[in-house]
């Protein structure tokens, strides 16, 4: 029994699937309570606060490096 040497172990792939959450493919701005946003982010590493939504967007695209 020892075919199942060709098989490789998946963990490479499962590795890459569970990384893919820390990835900035997501940005939400979001009403708070006290009338000001709360941006955040699909990585959940970044977070920041904005006195309305376009506002937000601008911080936003600046954390993605899609704009300086
Ligand atoms: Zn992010």
């Amino acid at each position: 029994m020892g075919d199942s040497v060709m098989y490789d172990s998946p963990t490479e792939f499962l590795h890459e699937a569970a990384n893919s959450g820390d990835l900035c493919v997501a940005q939400s701005v979001l009403p708070d309570d006290d009338g000001t946003y709360t941006v955040s982010c699909s990585c959940e590493r970044w977070m920041a606060n904005a006195p309305s939504m376009e506002e937000g967007l601008r911080p936003a695209r600046v954390h993605t490096g899609s704009q300086r």
